[in-house]
């Protein structure tokens, strides 16, 4: 077994070179969620070029854009490798080189960085001779706001997997740190938005009008309550995070709108929440005499659970490969959520992190950057877990 370790890593690093520049040439050209076809593209070039096409089965693709190969092993069993393909509408302020290309877009998650480590390790398993599983890679669109991995794990992504392991990279952590944690390691995330409908009139008599502004002000604190109970009884959020209506000092709007976002810890939590949320909205309306459209989506409203099993083996293969000071269980979990979740309801596995530093810019920021010289333990760790058994 440590034979074979060596091997993975030697030959991760002897790919370093390449994955770096398919991870900087995926960072040139960025592409919103679900509209990933070049990101395709260039994934099925890099792994042609490095030899993993020949050995692989490509599936069509089940929801666009997604890419999905398995290569077949000689043991009983099909493990499962996520990587997300999607970039932010966010403008890059760096001047890198490598910069995005496309206006407005980029890589701001790392996103470029998981591809690239699961191509690294596709790259590496083509290259070892040796009994394992099968081994399906899944390259997912849309991870970022439609939640398109709902839809790929609908359609059938996980069918005939016995696990399933996707990593992160994660600013905030020492650099090349592997860490995870046994049951919740992300929150679920809906979000809302609330228009309160009054009736518009001068400033100067309120009476010929409705004013939307004191329902929407009366919610914001209504969900303050909602939000502390919550967080103390259940480890939960309801944030408020943006409130619009009226443009002048003295006119009344037509309307006014309240948007935010709620995490929760546990699926019960959400629902908990989401009919506190609406006993609010019932009353308010019944007491501002104003109708409410409320839009309230549970998009991301599985929490991200791991199995502990997986998170073992995940520590124990990162720890034979970089060290066992280079691995650590998380005490704490992340409210950020991730449609990773969605796997892990239909099979056991692990979403475990890659430490990128406690200075490195945090995701969705207009700075971030995927550190290539992580790619090969990525791939390396990724590739660990395709074989051990
Ligand atoms: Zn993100
Ligand atoms: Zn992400």
């Amino acid at each position: 077994m440590e034979d074979q370790f060596e091997r993975i890593r030697q030959i991760s690093s002897s790919l370093a070179g390449s994955m770096t520049a398919l991870r900087r040439e995926l960072h040139r050209h960025p592409e919103l969620a679900c509209r990933e076809q070049e990101t395709r593209r260039r994934m099925l070039a890099w792994l042609d070029e490095q030899g993993v096409l020949k050995k692989c089965t490509v599936r069509e693709p089940l929801i666009g854009t997604d890419l999905v190969l398995e290569l077949p092993g000689t043991l009983a069993g099909t493990i499962g490798l996520r990587a997300d393909m999607d970039a932010l509408p966010i403008k890059e302020s760096s001047d890198l080189p490598h910069a995005s290309q496309q206006p407005g877009m980029m890589h701001a998650c790392g996103h470029d960085g998981h591809m690239t480590m699961l191509a690294g390790c596709a790259a590496v398993l083509v290259r070892m001779d040796m009994p394992r599983p099968t081994v399906r890679f899944i390259f997912q669109p849309g991870e970022e706001e439609v939640c398109a991995g709902a839809d790929l794990v609908e359609a059938g992504v996980c069918r005939g997997l016995d696990e399933v392991y996707a990593l992160h990279g994660w600013p905030g952590i020492e650099r090349g740190m592997i860490a995870s944690k046994p049951g919740v390691i992300m929150a679920a995330a809906n979000s809302f938005s609330v228009t309160c409908r009054g009736v518009s009139c001068h400033g100067a008599v309120p009476e010929k009008g409705k004013n939307p502004l004191f329902p929407a002000a009366e919610l914001i604190t209504r969900l303050g309550e909602l939000h502390r109970w919550i967080a103390r009884e259940h480890g939960g959020v309801v944030s408020p995070c943006s409130v619009t209506g009226g443009e002048s000092t003295n006119g009344i709007p037509e309307t006014a709108v309240v948007r935010g976002t709620v995490r929760y810890l546990a699926e019960e939590t959400g629902e908990l929440i989401k009919q506190e949320f609406f006993k609010i909205i019932r009353e308010l309306q019944i007491t501002s005499g104003m109708p409410f459209d409320t839009d309230y989506r549970q998009r991301y409203r599985i929490p991200v659970i791991n199995d502990p099993d997986s998170v073992r083996k995940v520590l124990d293969v990162a720890g034979a490969l970089a060290g066992a000071d280079r691995v650590r269980v998380l005490e704490r979990h992340s409210m950020v959520a991730e449609d990773f979740s969605f796997y892990l309801k239909q099979v056991p596995g692990c979403m475990f992190l890659l430490g990128m530093g406690e200075q490195h810019p945090g995701l969705h920021s207009d700075r971030f950057d995927f550190d290539d010289s992580l790619l090969e333990t990525g791939a390396a760790v990724f590739a660990g877990l395709a074989t051990r058994r």
